[in-house]
């Protein structure tokens, strides 16, 4: 039996997490769970898992659980409750599934305690990525992955040093704005960016799949996953979203994992690793499918790609302000104060005008961060 803590458990990985566990009742077991605000959803996923401990991060909303649980799990709140969660004695797995950066502090503590870690939070890896590769390291842990592409990435390697390996191939559906021309980027709407082709997911992650920041994120998250520069990331376009990543290796051969998209197959690899489980909850038929297509990424109409690799490339506290100037780009956008050809233009204005530091620690990088997001906000109120 594997306990495993999940901080998100009301997203759409958080859901999908449950799903995965409760296919497996003899093998996983939840036995903690966080959330933003969510009293209602998380109080009912406590009644069906009975976790040792929960925690919301609204403390209003927290009082609200401890009626809702009639004193029966413990409750925590905010950021120290995250780190509580992640930290339980009895925890073998954290995995993290918290949009934005609160996931951070608690993915630390869980290595320092000697947690395993499951990623699907990327910002964790953007902003940290040299940090928490490190910190594994020293701790023996592991940090499995998540996200789609990198558990690919992940499976094909199975174990290959990174010098095996020419290039890491990341796919990308291509978005909702895949044939769209640049011209018409000023008139997309929100409606239009929420309707991702392939894949059902946050909000959040939905805008970044439409902005190719999504795919910018995951070039930085592999290069700290797999021990790779990030001129040996790259980027494919595939619209099928059936090959999730392909590796190049040194002798010209390439290794792709295959599945129709869903997030819950990358989740069971995870939990289960080092296992690999019989489950009939993803089929796949690649002769219905019939064909499967790629194209060059376009840079010039998604500038994210080139932001994130100038990002990736100048490492220290820059991939940390990308995420951040992006974070609140997203959010102004949604709200109608920016126009989604101008999310890249923002993120591009505040990398500029930041001057990054080599080897940040925690602090600095969470400075950066705190910076980046009022630098942002200022040039939206501007
Ligand atoms: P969602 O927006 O669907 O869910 C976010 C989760 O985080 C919710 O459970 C939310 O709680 C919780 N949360 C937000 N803030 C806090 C906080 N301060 N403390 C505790 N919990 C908090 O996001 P997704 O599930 O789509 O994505 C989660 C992460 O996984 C993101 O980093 C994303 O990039 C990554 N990812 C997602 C994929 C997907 O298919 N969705 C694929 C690969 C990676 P509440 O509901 O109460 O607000």
């Amino acid at each position: 039996m594997k306990n495993v803590v999940l901080l998100g458990s009301t997203g759409s990985i958080g859901q999908n997490t449950l799903k995965v566990v409760e296919d497996f009742p003899g093998r996983l077991r939840l036995i903690g769970l966080a959330a933003g605000n969510n009293a209602e959803l998380l109080a009912e996923q406590a009644r069906r898992h009975q976790p040792l401990a929960v925690c919301l991060h609204d403390p209003e909303k927290a009082v609200d659980l401890r009626e809702r649980l009639q004193g029966k799990t413990d409750v925590w709140q905010g950021p120290e409750g995250l780190v509580h969660l992640a930290t339980l004695p009895e925890a073998d797995l954290v995995l993290i599934a918290i949009v934005g950066t609160a996931g951070l502090q608690p993915a630390l503590a869980a290595i320092r305690a000697g947690k395993d870690i499951a990623v699907a939070s990327k910002e964790i890896l953007v902003m940290a990525g040299e940090i928490v590769m490190r910190e594994a390291e020293q701790h023996r842990v592991r940090v499995l992955t998540v996200d789609s592409e990198h558990s690919a990435i992940f499976q094909c390697l199975d174990g290959k040093p990174a010098d095996s390996v020419r290039r890491l191939w990341l796919t990308a559906s291509g978005g909702p704005f895949r044939n769209t021309p640049k011209e018409e980027f000023p008139r997309i709407t929100i409606e239009r960016a929420l309707k991702h082709p392939s894949w059902s997911m946050g909000r959040k992650i939905t805008i970044d799949s439409a902005t190719l920041f999504n795919k910018g994120l995951e070039m930085i998250e592999a290069r700290w996953l797999f021990g790779v520069e990030m001129d040996r990331v790259q980027v494919m376009v595939h619209p099928q979203s059936i090959i999730h990543s392909l590796v190049e290796f040194v002798d010209g051969s390439w290794l792709a994992q295959l599945s129709s998209p869903d997030m819950c197959l990358p989740i069971q690899y995870a939990l289960t690793y080092p296992e690999r489980i019989a489950s009939q909850r993803v089929q796949t038929d690649l002769v219905q499918l019939g064909q499967l297509t790629f194209e060059a990424a376009d840079n010039k109409r998604f500038p994210a790609l080139d932001l994130a690799r100038q990002a990736g490339n100048r490492g220290g506290t820059l991939p940390a302000v990308l995420n951040a100037a992006n974070e609140v780009a997203v959010q102004a956008f949604c709200e109608g104060r920016l126009r989604f050809d101008q999310i890249s233009d923002l993120v591009a204005g505040v990398m500029n005008q930041h001057t990054a530091i080599d080897h940040p620690d925690l602090d600095r990088i969470l400075q950066a961060d705190a910076w980046a997001r009022q630098t942002a906000i200022g040039r939206v109120c501007g």
